[in-house]
């Protein structure tokens, strides 16, 4: 799968890509990664990407002609097809669905935002899907693209060491809940245990526990992921 990263702050990105489970999907070149600076694209001595607001308001707005010209030369440089994507708080709000929605693309141009955001032409001209990662604002959409890259990559085959980590996972396609309670050694400390049946080596019983746990704790901490799961739980697998 390939990412391509348009952003005003390429430097952002070295660091995250360098590290552990993404540095390695991209040296086994399960993942490419291709960093672009919109302000290449931008025309004139100063390489100005943004302007004032029509209308008046605090703020710079980022200019259509740099934004548009940088996405139709990137989408030029590689063969696959892409999806564009603007990271922007008005877009359909990222969740496990949509990553797994994503995963299936070979291609995906992540479009990151600054300022007051983009010139409404931008949408209007690449018609992108437009992807918020919450109700908040951020500076920009860089840390918002990490967030979907990172959610993504687990999802490549052949990035996790183990696939069944994936499919255990809280909200994933298995069951859509949370995940049970996980421990570890020591088998006691400061007086807490570690569940009996979890010692056991009984797999049945160690699973009926673990699916009976992932639909408390969802049910405790997020009764609206229980609509339509509640009746037909998937068992957890611990093969
Ligand atoms: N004025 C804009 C608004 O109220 O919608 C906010 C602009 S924000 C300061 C600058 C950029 O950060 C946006 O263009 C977008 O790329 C990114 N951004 C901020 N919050 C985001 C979010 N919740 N999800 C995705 N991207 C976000």
């Amino acid at each position: 799968m390939r990412f391509d990263l348009l952003t005003l702050f390429p430097e952002m990105f070295p660091g995250y890509l360098g590290q552990s489970l993404l540095n390695l999907a991209i040296e086994r070149q399960l993942v490419e990664v291709a960093v672009h600076n919109i302000r290449d694209w931008a025309r004139g001595k100063h390489k100005n990407v943004d302007d004032r607001p029509y209308g008046g308001g605090p703020g710079m707005v980022l200019s259509p002609e740099p934004v548009v010209e940088c996405v139709e030369a990137v989408q030029q440089m590689d063969s696959r097809p892409s999806r564009v994507v603007v990271l922007t708080p008005g877009g359909r709000r990222f969740d496990q669905r949509i990553a797994e929605e994503y995963s299936e693309e070979q291609r995906l141009l992540l479009l990151c935002g600054r300022y007051e955001g983009f010139d409404q032409r931008v949408f209007d001209i690449l018609q992108p899907d437009e992807l918020s990662i919450g109700d908040f604002i951020l500076n920009g959409g860089e840390v918002a693209a990490m967030v979907v890259i990172d959610a993504l990559v687990r999802l490549v085959p052949g990035v996790l060491g183990d696939e069944q980590s994936n499919k255990q996972d809280s909200f994933s396609s298995e069951n859509r809940l949370l995940e049970f309670a996980q421990y570890t050694r020591p088998r006691e400390y400061r007086g807490h245990q570690v569940p009996e049946v979890l010692l056991s080596g009984n797999h049945p019983e160690i699973a009926e526990w673990r699916t009976q746990n992932s639909l408390e704790r969802t049910r405790q901490r997020r009764r609206d992921l229980l609509d339509g799961n509640e009746q037909s739980p998937q068992p957890a697998d611990n093969s």
